[in-house]
């Protein structure tokens, strides 16, 4: 076994020669001239001049070797259907899809829009795509018709592919009403829309001239052959929408061949699966986890993967483990907020299975705190592998390397650096190096290895602006993340230096929410926060100034506009965005220069000293909301 600080410093040192060898992973119709082009920093090439196929490397390449092996498992507890997919079956279906797009016009470059729940069919519309050279985005289907047109306007596809419906907690969503609306909001609709009829939604009718049947335009490609269209690496593969400091989401373009080898790279050193084997990661399609670890990187692997639609704890709390006996799962992949609902169920649930087959339980998407990491550990007898990244970074920045070396671990730390990615703490102010345990920001100094984000779709500018402007003294890309890293190099995240929140391991951004709770006709203005919360980690919580104050004159009126904020947010957003607790008040909390003081508030909420206050307008304004909070604390 290799040493994991060789490993490290190699891939630092010699990053060309590292990263050769690991594109050996993945198949090449034309190999690379160069390995790395970083004449333009930031923008980072990888691989230029070589030419591949995402599709390729997660399809077609394993027929000749595993043509019988599952390739995808469908579970769906909602609806209780249950598929798998042979490599071979996988290849046809996604050959169908592929055919279907092309006849709809759908060629390299162009975009589309994936808004779809966990049903295979999501799976076959993202591998068509990268087959056809065409530029996915998936849209999270939980998200509303106004985020859906903020992307739809973003990325301008020219055909979007959705389903009838999605199912949540045994409650049918339709989305064809979304979609309509989403449409109709868009300056730029797709002209076409392609919907699988699951038969959920039993009302559901198509607009003439604009949607298509998938099922019956599968029929008329049965036994279609699509080739691949072979992209030179550098060439984006899918656009991914996430928030950050504005109102305006950003595009996170990835590339293709930078992507694939990351992915290849990251399945073995990060991961420890072994073709053949079997990966559970319970993320969805819409996030940079179902990317990545349901979808490209364990079928880039041979892997089985699979696409799980449902809840944790339905029909019972030992669903998961049930699966991971049946299906003998090497490699399951969840986040903490998952972890933290299994710990409030009966410790019973946990014992019902032999999950004796499981080697590595990874979590990521939020900070994972010491006694769920333990609890978990403990129960399962497996190893816990906290892993940090970001869907800019598209696989992770710090984490356990088993398939490199098995490293001791910390509670509470993601670890350490991954190959590839030199990591620098720098002092917010001054820019300089911290020492050992003092917090500073998270930096990459660039490049940035392959499989991250190249720009921001459509925007170079604000690509280099929001990620690599935030320090004079260096060009380095900021994580927006706090962080400290201990005596023996390991490394803790704190939490975000900038507005976002994360919720359940998801990200939101305040602006975001504040523009849609801005939308509701009585309301002036409003702040949002994100409050520490015991299950998902953060809660989003709003202090909104109401215009009319006679309209919150009793109990029950405030009651009735706190509800009517939260509609509005369902609405714009999403229920994900959902604020947990909307106060009412008058004014907020500024300075004199008319500065909302945001940490102030968030320190009131979460109980903690408001900080340095000397430039605080209007005390009133901070007595209504410690009064507030104190009601809400009574009440809670
Ligand atoms: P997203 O791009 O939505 O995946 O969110 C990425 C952000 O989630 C990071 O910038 C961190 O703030 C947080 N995050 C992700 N993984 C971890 C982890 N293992 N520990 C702590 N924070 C994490």
């Amino acid at each position: 076994m290799a040493n994991y600080q060789d490993v490290y410093r190699n891939s630092i040192d010699n990053p060309e020669a590292f990263w050769a060898e690991q594109a050996n992973l993945v198949d090449w119709h034309k190999p690379f001239d160069k390995v790395l082009d970083y004449s333009r920093p930031p923008f980072t090439k990888w691989f230029v001049g070589g030419l591949t196929n995402l599709c390729h490397n997660a399809v077609d390449r394993h027929l000749a070797t595993r043509p019988e092996q599952k390739a995808l498992v469908y579970i769906s507890v909602e609806t209780g259907a249950e598929s798998s997919y042979t490599f071979r079956e996988l290849h046809a279906e996604v050959n169908r899809f592929a055919a279907v797009l092309r006849d709809q016009g759908v060629g390299k470059g162009d975009r589309v829009i994936i808004y779809m729940p966990m049903i295979p069919e999501a799976a076959f519309a993202m591998l068509a795509c990268a087959r056809l050279g065409a530029v996915h985005s998936v849209v999270f289907g939980g998200f509303a018709s106004a985020s859906l047109a903020t992307r739809i306007d973003d990325a301008r596809p020219g055909l979007m592919v959705t389903a009838g419906a999605g199912m949540r907690g045994g409650k049918s969503i339709p989305y064809k009403h979304l979609v309509d609306e989403a449409l109709r909001l868009s300056a730029h609709p797709p002209q076409k829309v392609v919907i699988v009829n699951r038969g959920l939604d039993k009302g559901m009718s198509l607009t003439a001239g604009r949607d298509l049947d998938y099922a019956s335009l599968r029929d008329q490609h049965m036994d279609a052959r699509v080739d691949p269209v072979w992209l030179e690496s550098s060439e984006p593969s899918y656009i991914l929408y996430t928030s950050g400091t504005t109102g305006k989401p950003k595009g996170v373009q990835r590339d293709t061949g930078g992507y694939a080898v990351a992915l290849a790279a990251s399945m073995r050193h990060i991961y420890a699966g072994r073709p053949g084997e079997t990966m559970f990661t319970t993320s969805d399609i819409g996030w940079v986890v179902g990317h990545s670890y349901i979808v490209y990187g364990p079928l880039i692997n041979g892997m089985t993967t699979i696409m799980y639609e449902g809840l944790p704890i339905r029909p019972d709390p030992a669903i998961w483990w049930k699966i991971v006996e049946e299906h003998k799962v090497n490699v399951m992949f969840s986040s903490p907020t998952a972890i933290r609902v299994l710990k409030k169920q009966p410790a019973e649930y946990l014992h019902k299975h032999d999950v004796s087959c499981l080697r590595n339980l990874y979590l990521a998407g939020e900070p994972l705190d010491e006694p769920t990491a333990r609890w978990i550990s403990d129960a399962l007898k497996v190893s816990i592998i906290d892993n940090y990244w970001q869907t800019e970074t598209g696989w992770p920045i710090l984490s356990g390397m088993p398939g490199i070396e098995e490293q001791p671990r910390k509670f509470g730390s993601p670890g350490f650096p991954v190959y590839g990615f030199n990591l620098k703490l720098l002092h917010e102010g001054t820019g300089r190096e911290v020492g050992v345990n003092e917090k500073g920001v998270l930096v990459v100094v660039p490049p940035l290895p392959p499989g991250c984000l190249s720009t921001v779709w459509g925007d170079d500018k604000r690509f280099v602006n929001t990620y690599f402007s935030n320090f004079e003294t260096e060009l380095v890309y900021s994580t927006f993340d706090w962080a400290t890293r201990d005596e023996d190099g390991y490394y803790f995240i704190l939490g975000r230096t900038d507005d976002v929140i994360n919720v359940a391991g998801h990200r939101l951004g305040t602006r975001e929410i504040e523009e849609a709770i801005s939308a509701h006709p009585n309301i002036a203005e409003v702040a949002v926060v994100g409050v520490q919360d015991g299950l998902k980690g953060q809660a989003v919580m709003a202090f909104a100034v109401v215009k009319d104050a006679s309209r919150i004159a009793t109990p029950e009126a405030i009651s009735r506009m706190e509800k009517e904020v939260m509609a509005t947010v369902d609405k714009e957003l999403g229920a994900i965005a959902r604020p947990a607790k909307v106060h009412l008040v008058t004014m907020l909390p500024k300075t004199r220069s008319g500065k909302l003081l945001r940490r102030s508030l968030q320190a009131l909420a979460e109980g903690r000293d408001p900080g340095d206050l000397t430039t605080l307008d209007d005390p009133a304004s901070l007595d209504q909301i410690r009064a507030a909070i104190a009601q809400w604390q009574e009440t809670k």
